[in-house]
C-alpha cells in the first residue's frame, strides 16, 4: 500500500524528495505494536527547499484565476473519495480507527472540507467597496502547517484545501506518529495536477521541522493543531518573525444535561460521543455535567450504554473502539485513570489497565468516573482517551460555572429544551452543540481560552489564509 516512492517521506516542488539526512521515522500499529514503516525525516535543509519552492510558487499561484482553483479542489476531492479505502486502511493501520470508523467518519469528513473550500470558491467576495475604498482579500503567502495524529487526514484537508482556496502555497508537517495517511494525500494532490511548489510536505518531528517552520523567515503563516504546549512553542518560535499564527490546541468540553432533557437519548449519545475516536478528539465533550437529583439514574444509563461498546481489533468491521493510537498516550490515558481513582472519584465502571483479552496493542478499558469534582485533575487535563467525568450540579448557574470551570474553551454541549440556548449563550467556547445536532462542515470550529486562536472550517477557515488591503481613491 505504501510503496518505495512515497517512503521518502519529501513531496518538494511538485516530486517525490530524498531526504538529506539518514535519520527514518518508525510508524508503529496500536493494534500489534508491530513496526509497520520507516519514512524518511527531513532535515532543516530539506525544509529549506520546501519553503523556497512554496516562496517560488507563490506568486503565481495567488495569480490563478478563482475557477482554476475551484477545478483543482473539485479534482482533489473526486481523488480522495476515488481512493477511500486505502485511505481508510491506513488509518486503521497507522493510529487504530476502527475500518467503519474510517470509512464513515475519517475520510469522509476530510473530504468534505475540500468540498467546503471549492464551494465557497462560487462567490467568495475577493473584493468589496466601501465607497470609493477597494477592500481586497489577498492570499497571506507561504504556509506552514502542522497536524496531529488522532484525525490526521481530517486535520490535513482542514487547512490546506482553505489554504490552496485562497491562492496560499504551503509546506505540510504531519504528526510524525501517522505520516502514511499524509503520504497518500500529496500522492492525489499531485495526481489533481496541484502546480509544483504550491504543496509540499516534509515529515518529522515537531522539536526539529515544526519548530523550524515557526522560525523560519519566508513563512508568512503558521497553523498548528495540536497539544497546548506545543501550541505555545509554535507561538513563541514565530514571534520574532510576526508570522500569523492560529492555533488549534486541546479542550475539556462541558455537556450540560438540563433537567428537561431527554435522559434516555443524552446520557447514551453523550457517552458516545465523547467516546468516538477512543476519546482522541480535541473536543470530546468528556464532562458531562447532570442534575444532582438525577445522578443515579444518568450513572445506570451511562454504564448501560459503556457495557454495550465493542472494544477489539479495528480491521473487524463490528469493532466500535480500537486502540488508543500510540504508546505515549495509551500511558497518559492509563496515568489519567490512576488520578481518579486516587482523587476519590467514583469508578463506575473500567478502569485500569487492559480490557480482558487483550494482551497486546494499546486497547483501555471505557472508563466511567462519577461524583467528580472541576477541582479534580480528571475534570481539568485533557486525557484524550475513553475516560469520562460525570459531575453533579444543583443549580443551572452551577452547571454553567462547572461548565466555565476551566482552561480551555473549544466544544461545549447541552441537552433540553427549553433553557438550552440561554445556557448555551453562557458556555465560552467556540462551538456549543445543542441536542447533539448534525456536523456543519461550514460552521466555525476552534477555541476561546487556551484552546487557541483562529478559526477553521467554512468561510471562518478560508479567511485565516487571507490578508485585507484597502485600495483608497479605487472607484
Ligand atoms: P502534539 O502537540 O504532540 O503534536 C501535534 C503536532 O505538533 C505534531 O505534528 C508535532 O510534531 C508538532 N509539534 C510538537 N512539538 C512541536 C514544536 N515544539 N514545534 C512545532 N511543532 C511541534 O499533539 P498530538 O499529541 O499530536 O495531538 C493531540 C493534541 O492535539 C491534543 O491536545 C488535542 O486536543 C489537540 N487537537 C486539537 C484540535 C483542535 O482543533 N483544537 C484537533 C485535534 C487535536
Amino acid at each position: 500500500m505504501i510503496d518505495g516512492a512515497v517512503r521518502q517521506g519529501l513531496y518538494i516542488d511538485g516530486g517525490w524528495q530524498e531526504a538529506s539526512g539518514t535519520t527514518t521515522l518508525p510508524v508503529v500499529d496500536p493494534t500489534t505494536e508491530a513496526e509497520i514503516a520507516q519514512v524518511a525525516a527531513g532535515t532543516s535543509a530539506d525544509l529549506d527547499r520546501a519553503v523556497a519552492a512554496a516562496k517560488a510558487a507563490f506568486p503565481a499561484f495567488a495569480a490563478t484565476p478563482v475557477a482554476e482553483r475551484q477545478a483543482m479542489l473539485e479534482r482533489i476531492h473526486a481523488l480522495i473519495l476515488d481512493r477511500a479505502e486505502p485511505l481508510a486502511r491506513v488509518l486503521t493501520q497507522e493510529m487504530g480507527a476502527t475500518i467503519t470508523h474510517a470509512r464513515t467518519a475519517h475520510v469522509p469528513l476530510a473530504a468534505a472540507h475540500v468540498r467546503v473550500a471549492a464551494d465557497l470558491l462560487a462567490d467568495y467576495p475577493f473584493l468589496t467597496m466601501q465607497g470609493s475604498t477597494a477592500i481586497v482579500r489577498e492570499p497571506i503567502g507561504v504556509c506552514a502547517l502542522i497536524t496531529p495524529w488522532n484525525w490526521p487526514l481530517y486535520q490535513i484537508t482542514a487547512k490546506v484545501a482553505p489554504a490552496l482556496a485562497a491562492g496560499c502555497t504551503v509546506v505540510l508537517k504531519p504528526s510524525e506518529l501517522s505520516p502514511l495517511s499524509a503520504l497518500l494525500f500529496a500522492r492525489i494532490v499531485h495526481d489533481a495536477g496541484v502546480p509544483a511548489g504550491v504543496f509540499n510536505l516534509v515529515n518529522g518531528t515537531g522539536p526539529e521541522i515544526g519548530a523550524a517552520m515557526a522560525a523560519h523567515p519566508d513563512v508568512d503563516m503558521i497553523s498548528i493543531t495540536g497539544s497546548n504546549r506545543a501550541g505555545v512553542l509554535v507561538a513563541q518560535a514565530a514571534a520574532p518573525t510576526v508570522k500569523r499564527v492560529t492555533q488549534e490546541l486541546g479542550g475539556k468540553s462541558p455537556n450540560i444535561l438540563l433537567p428537561d432533557a431527554d435522559f434516555a437519548r443524552v446520557v447514551p449519545l453523550g457517552v458516545m460521543t465523547a467516546f468516538r475516536n477512543v476519546g482522541q478528539s480535541c473536543s470530546a465533550p468528556t464532562r458531562m455535567i447532570v442534575p444532582r437529583a438525577r445522578l443515579a439514574e444518568v450513572e445506570t444509563l451511562a454504564r448501560e450504554t459503556a457495557a454495550t461498546i465493542v472494544v477489539g481489533d479495528p480491521a473487524n468491521e463490528t469493532t466500535m473502539l480500537g486502540p488508543i493510537a500510540n504508546a505515549a498516550q495509551y500511558a497518559r490515558v492509563q496515568a489519567m485513570i490512576a488520578a481518579g481513582i486516587a482523587e476519590g472519584a467514583t469508578l463506575l465502571c473500567g478502569g485500569p489497565g487492559r480490557p480482558d483479552g487483550h494482551e497486546r496493542g494499546y486497547f483501555v478499558r471505557p472508563t466511567i468516573f462519577s461524583d467528580v469534582a472541576t477541582a479534580m485533575r480528571i475534570a481539568q487535563e485533557e486525557i484524550f482517551g475513553p475516560v469520562l467525568a460525570i459531575l453533579p450540579y444543583d443549580d443551572v448557574d452551577e452547571a454553567v460555572a462547572i461548565a466555565n470551570d476551566t482552561v480551555f474553551g473549544l466544544g461545549g454541549h447541552v441537552q433540553g429544551t427549553d433553557l438550552a440556548r440561554a445556557v448555551a449563550r453562557r458556555i465560552r467556547t467556540g462551538q456549543v452543540h445543542i441536542n447533539h445536532p448534525a456536523w456543519d462542515p461550514h460552521a466555525p470550529f476552534g477555541g476561546y481560552k487556551r484552546s487557541g486562536n483562529g478559526r477553521e472550517y467554512g468561510v471562518f477557515g478560508l479567511e485565516e489564509f487571507l490578508e485585507t488591503k484597502a485600495i483608497l481613491g479605487f472607484a
